[in-house]
């Protein structure tokens, strides 16, 4: 226990005084380009960390291919035609299927229960117009994307359109199906749209028409794992995604986690059998297709989830206050069971409970381990929901080399306390792991794996 401020301490220095993270990032943004679930960028970018990790580690990764119908974005277009006539810049959302349609539109606010409950016997037949990430008046969590677009697809919705929050022509994108076709088109539009569209409301009737191409085939992506092992078996799974979305660099949203989780390879390779707890490094593929790669690994590891006590979560660390990270601990006991340890003057986190269904932490917390969403703490800029992420504008200029070390280094901390200085938290099953995520408004989000179709 003695060395666990000289660990934290050479880790933190290693990291901040390292540029290594940008150049990956760069490379992933540069080389591969955005990554798309399932895509040759996102294979090509697989076969870069695995090389990465050849030459940090010292031991050949574990590779683990898995295959699904995956989306290809074909021709897509979106237009009003009464009361005036007008294209509109919008975006096929993936996982859209084909359609050619006409129909009137209706406003569902941000799409939660309570709006659509208001205006369930409108919405049969309609387009429907949703808000994108808001916070929600009631103080509940704000439900994913796919909740809301398969919430107005029960109730009848013929398309779904799903409106930015943040001001710059910026339209929003977002899986809609986890493995084959959504059940009905979906498109992002901008903030400008969105309120373009809800001032025709505001007259009168208006008539959407809507034309979209895309496809589905069989594709192949990957998780890649690493080990560094500790002085015991117990292990921390640290992960992050290295898909994105084809219409950006996927830089901040998730080329920062996936490149300080390739700075962590290299700055804990040397402490390899010097830490308490055994680190396992897992590059997740195609979560912004539906948390699959997280989901297959989770469901397909069986007895080596075993050691595994915490699930630590690096997604979208970059553009908030340099190195500043929320750390969203579930469930409940497990946070009173690491506060402790994280709560200290000098580390910059943001320990914070419930519980997302919006990234690679979520499959192992419907398993029951306990798991700690790490993001920056709040987009910068004065942005809402994710910021620059999900849009064209996710780019490298968007990150802050010294905010990447700062995540890194903080990144670190984090594991540090985590390997040395906290008791395992207990795992959940059954009856109180079905009560745990009822609580937190995930248990449907929580049966999704059954949905997933591989091979
Ligand atoms: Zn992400």
């Amino acid at each position: 226990m003695e060395n666990v401020h000289m660990l934290e301490s050479a880790l933190a220095g290693d990291l901040l005084t390292s540029d290594a993270g940008m150049t990956h990032l760069v490379t992933l943004a540069d080389q591969f380009g955005g990554r798309a679930a399932g895509s040759s960028d996102e294979a090509e970018a697989g076969a870069y960390i695995v090389e990465t990790l050849l030459t940090l580690a010292g031991s050949p990764p574990l590779v683990r291919q898995f295959r699904y119908a995956g989306w290809q974005r074909g021709d897509a277009e979106l237009a009003v035609v009464a009361p005036v006539e007008r294209a509109l810049p919008s975006i096929g959302l993936p996982g859209s299927p084909a359609a050619d349609l006409e129909a009137a539109l209706l406003s569902i606010g941000r799409g939660e229960q309570e709006d659509v409950d208001a205006l369930a016997a409108d919405i049969p037949g309609k387009i429907v117009l949703c808000a994108a990430e808001g916070p929600r008046p009631n103080g509940q969590p704000p439900s994913h994307r796919r909740v809301k677009y398969l919430r107005a697809a029960g109730l009848g919705a013929v398309g779904f359109l799903y409106a930015g929050q943040n001001p710059g022509m910026l339209a929003v994108t977002g899986g809609l199906a986890g493995t084959g076709a959504a059940p009905i088109p979906g498109f992002g539009v901008s903030l400008e749209i969105g309120a373009l569209l809800e001032r025709l409301l505001a007259r009168g009737a208006v008539t959407l028409k809507l034309r979209a191409e895309h496809g589905h085939e069989s594709v192949t992506s990957s998780n890649v794992a690493v080990d560094i092992p500790g002085r015991e078996e117990e292990t921390i799974l640290i992960g992050a995604h290295y898909d994105g979305h084809d219409i950006a660099q996927a830089a901040t949203d998730n080329g920062s986690g996936t490149a300080v989780l390739l700075e962590l390879v290299r700055a804990l390779a040397p402490w390899r059998g010097r830490m308490q707890r055994s680190v396992r490094c897992c590059f997740w593929g195609s979560e912004e297709a539906g948390l699959l790669g997280s989901w297959h690994y989770a469901r397909t590891a069986g007895a080596a989830l075993d050691p595994v006590v915490w699930v630590l979560n690096l997604d979208s660390v970059v553009n908030g206050p340099p190195g500043r990270l929320r750390l969203r601990v579930w469930p409940p006991d497990a946070q009173d069971t690491v506060a402790p340890a994280l709560n200290t003057r000098s580390l910059p986190v943001d320990v914070v409970g419930g519980l997302t269904s919006d990234s690679d932490h979520f499959p192992f917390a419907a398993t029951g381990i306990p798991v700690i969403a790490a993001g920056a703490a709040g987009p910068g800029s004065g942005l809402v929901g994710r910021g620059w992420g999900h849009t064209i504008a996710d780019t490298v200029d968007k990150v802050d080399p010294v905010a990447l070390a700062f995540a890194a280094a903080t990144a670190g901390r984090v594991l540090v306390r985590l390997s040395e200085s906290t008791p395992a938290p207990s795992r959940l099953s059954d009856q109180a792991l079905e009560a745990a995520l009822d609580a937190a408004g995930r248990l449907a989000a929580s049966r999704r794996w059954q949905e997933l179709q591989f091979g």
